[in-house]
């Protein structure tokens, strides 16, 4: 990793009332961001999406949405206009599944970052955080299911997910020059699995946590105890909550020591595909008949995160265990299938 050259200078700490940015904020984690900061008392938050406002997961109160796509330059100096702080998280993304199938959409996502860093710095923006992901890490570490957990120097050398994970490799490399060139803060977190309330539950683009939860409530509903699970069920992951992982961005975006360093934002808690459903079982008191489709997406064996970089640095790791997560996402979605199922509208997050 490059040494910082620049001598950091200590800004003023954020206002209340100063301009915060967000993009993907009609998603997951954008919106849940939004809904974090508003908590914490910011009066001036700009919520941005390339969705209609009614496809947007959640509506926070006195945020301003805008329905833009940040992939066009134009939009991005408009989205970024009298930014203090901008949080970059629009990007066309899916669980496996999605990002197997869709290698060039997720490259396309280059043109939302390349963009949004320009527009950001050229607005005199203070922090900028970038979204990034565990599929940035190179691919031939996680061929075996008990992975030894990856830690912040396994990017390179560089052997991303293929699509996907070099869009996101790449976009850090941006974020890091804005830094040693420009003297723009950057700030950017590798994700691993996020899952909770209000993220994608159906559709084809929702992640194993969310897929797990939503076929059991349809087996329930449908009273046809039979699973299909993708792959031999043994290869494993991590999953992080949803309100560790805003946390965690908030906590990561206000330490200069992380100024354009890649880190680590996951849960280090590994399970198998087949305990995840192991736990979905237990929570509904149902058990599943399980079969498997080994020709189906699965992605690497085995991906863990390390966390000794975020504790040292931070002092704080995501700890929610699964369970306690799994539950409240399982009830979550168990109220939007039944809500759906009444012919009540809901998104599909
Ligand atoms: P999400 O799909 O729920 O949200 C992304 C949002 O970005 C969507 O609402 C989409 O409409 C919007 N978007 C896409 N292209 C856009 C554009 N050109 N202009 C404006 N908006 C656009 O996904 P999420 O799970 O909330 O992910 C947020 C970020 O975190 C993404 O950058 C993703 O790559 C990253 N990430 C997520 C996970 C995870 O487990 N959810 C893991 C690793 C990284």
């Amino acid at each position: 990793m490059q040494a910082h050259k620049r001598i950091v200078e200590k800004d003023a700490p954020l206002k209340k009332d100063d301009l915060i940015v967000i993009t993907g904020a009609g998603g997951f984690i954008a919106g849940n961001l939004a809904l974090y900061f508003k908590k914490k008392g910011f009066t001036n938050i700009r919520a941005v999406d390339k969705k209609p406002l009614y496809e947007w997961y959640l509506h926070v109160p006195s945020v301003q949405n805008l329905c833009l796509d940040v992939s066009v330059e134009e939009n991005c100096k408009r989205v970024c206009e009298g930014a203090v702080e901008v949080y970059n998280l629009a990007a066309d993304m899916g669980g496996m599944g999605f990002i197997e199938k869709n290698r060039v959409e997720c490259l396309r996502s280059i043109l939302i970052n390349t963009n949004m860093v320009e527009a950001a710095y050229r607005a005199g923006a203070r922090r900028y955080f970038f979204s990034s992901s565990a599929c940035a890490y190179n691919t031939l570490l996680q061929k075996d299911p008990k992975v030894r957990a990856l830690k912040e120097s396994d990017a390179y050398p560089a052997m991303a997910e293929r699509g996907y994970g070099w869009e996101k490799l790449i976009s850090e490399m941006f974020c890091e020059e804005y830094w040693h060139e420009r003297g723009m803060k950057t700030f950017i977190a590798r994700f691993h699995n996020v899952y909770g309330p209000h993220g994608t539950w159906d559709g084809g683009r929702e992640k194993a946590p969310a897929a797990m939860c939503r076929k059991m409530i349809e087996a329930i509903d449908k009273n046809d105890f039979r699973i299909n699970i993708w792959g031999n069920g043994e290869q494993t992951r991590s999953f992080m909550y949803i309100d560790d992982c805003v946390k965690g961005i908030d906590l990561i975006t206000h330490c200069d020591e992380l100024i354009a360093t890649p880190i680590n934002l996951g849960s280090s808690e590994l399970v198998s595909i087949n305990t995840l459903v192991d736990k979905v079982e237990k929570i509904s008191g149902k058990k599943l008949k399980r079969s498997y489709d080994l020709d189906a997406p699965q992605g690497v064996a085995g991906r863990n995160s390390d966390n000794t970089f975020i504790k040292k640095i931070l002092k704080w790791e995501p700890s929610t265990p699964l369970d306690k997560g799994l539950a409240i996402t399982y009830k979550w979605i168990a109220g939007q299938y039944h809500a759906r199922k009444a012919g009540k509208r809901v998104g599909i997050g």
